[in-house]
């Protein structure tokens, strides 16, 4: 297959690097040229912008930040009909081959995946939504658990690199479906999140070891991935991202806006999202979303962060 790739930021370099070993063919363009550079080192082939290197690409894959950067790129800038994306470089839509196939592993609004679906079909493009959980070290890893809408006809074309690149991959149902099942992800994600910060200060305040408690609880019906994969951030406050806060916040706001749509009442995601935008104004946008500890730490006026 070959593969264009759009977006090589902190899942999407790893992603495109696990392709590359199992030997596809894979044009990337990104805005940052040292990633492009590092692309080239390991066989892959540096595209200076969108149209470049949409053009011959039978599977095109976008692993951008937000739905406004995927947007542009997807359908040009200001959406469909709009002006050539960034900086004139072009958009999917207006370069790719009829009948390649465009899966968004982006993390958007379901409303965007229905948007950039209906716009590919009039421009003869098959289109997943195909946003991901497991964060950077299941990106490295190749063990993601992809979430997908869509064709299940574009679903099975897709497999094979969804192999490569998870060890899980559902469809979950129409163009909208994995996006929405993602919102569910991180709405679980955060609430989490938020739940062992508390109980990570609570312990310490109380005089027990949190090293010692938090391997004692994951031991049972505690246990989480959030406690095995962030246990190391919580007791060091190494908090290098990972997922930054930044894009969690842009998560809670598909989550918030998703549930207005669906006519549903999430109180808990109502909260966890203002704690979220709380660390965030508090200026840790840019720290791992476990950073949400130094919130808890902040609420009770003590320790390292107070
Ligand atoms: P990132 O900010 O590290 O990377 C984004 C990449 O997109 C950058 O390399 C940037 O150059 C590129 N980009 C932005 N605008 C562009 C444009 N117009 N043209 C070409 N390239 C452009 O983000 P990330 O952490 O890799 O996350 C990507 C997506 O995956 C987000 O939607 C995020 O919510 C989701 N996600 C992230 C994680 C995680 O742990 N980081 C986990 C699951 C899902």
């Amino acid at each position: 297959m070959h593969i264009a790739w759009i977006g090589l930021g902190i899942m999407g370099s790893p992603m495109a690097h696990n392709l590359l070993k199992a030997h596809h063919h894979l044009t990337a363009h990104t805005l940052e040229q040292h990633k492009l550079d590092a692309l080239a080192a390991h066989g892959g082939t540096p595209a200076a912008s969108v149209a470049e290197a949409v053009r011959d690409a039978d599977v095109i894959v976008t692993m951008l930040p937000a739905d406004a950067e995927v947007t542009e790129v997807a359908l040009g800038k200001g959406g469909i009909g709009g002006k050539e994306g960034k900086e004139g470089k072009g958009s999917i839509i207006e370069h790719a081959r009829r009948g390649a196939l465009f899966i968004d592993m982006s993390t958007v609004t379901p409303r965007t995946a229905v948007t950039l679906a209906r716009a590919g079909a009039e421009r003869g493009l098959r289109v997943l939504d195909a946003p991901v959980s497991g964060g950077e070290a299941g990106a490295v890893e190749g063990t993601l658990s992809i979430m997908v809408g869509g064709e299940r006809a574009d679903f099975e074309a897709a497999r094979p690199l969804f192999d490569v690149l998870g060890s899980t991959a559902a469809l979950c149902g129409p163009h909208g479906a994995g996006q929405t099942v993602k919102a569910a992800n991180q709405l679980i994600v955060a609430a989490t999140i938020q739940a062992c910060a508390e109980a990570v200060v609570f312990l310490e305040r109380s005089g027990v070891e949190p090293a010692v408690a938090l391997d004692v609880l994951n031991g049972g019906l505690a246990a989480s991935a959030v406690l095995d994969r962030k246990k190391h951030a919580f007791l060091t406050r190494d908090f290098t991202p990972g997922f930054r806060i930044d894009l969690h916040h842009k998560d809670m706001g598909i989550v918030t806006a998703a549930a207005r749509e669906a006519g549903v009442a999430l109180p808990l995601c109502g909260l966890v999202a203002q704690l979220v935008a709380a660390v965030r104004a508090q200026g840790d946008g840019g720290l791992d979303h476990s950073a949400l500890l130094r919130g808890v730490e902040k609420m009770s006026k003590r320790g390292p962060a107070a």
